[in-house]
């Protein structure tokens, strides 16, 4: 395949991924963020909060609303790509209330924004 090609096809992909899946809106991130109230990982509420996706993106992740977790900025450079839970239990955090507590936020949410733009279920 020559280079030209190449770059034609990426361009592609790219294109595919932001208007197929990356559908987490400025509302969605805002609704997350006040739920969690801090990092959804350690607590934290100093500085400021960033997009995380709990499957990482080169896993196959998205930047969905079931996706996304709001993280400080120590918990996302540490987590990076790895999977959630095997690093969730690395730095000692509970695993389970998080994986409990992110499915009611995301229930509830969904629920909430759903009222607005319909989505016809989720990956999981
Ligand atoms: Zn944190």
């Amino acid at each position: 395949m020559n280079a030209g090609r190449a770059k034609v096809y990426a361009r592609r992909r790219k294109r595919r991924m932001r208007g197929r899946t990356h559908d987490l809106t400025d509302a969605q991130w805002a609704a997350l963020v006040a739920a969690w109230g801090g990092c959804a990982y350690c607590g934290s509420a100093t500085g400021s909060l960033e997009k995380d996706c709990m499957l990482p993106i080169a896993n196959g992740g998205r930047y969905t609303l079931s996706n996304v977790v709001p993280a400080c900025r120590s918990c996302n450079a540490s987590k990076w790509n790895a999977e959630v839970t095997s690093w969730l239990r690395r730095k000692r955090l509970d695993e389970a209330a998080f994986l409990t507590r992110q499915r009611e936020i995301f229930t509830q949410l969904e629920a909430e924004l759903d009222a607005s733009a319909a989505t016809p279920g989720t990956d999981d």
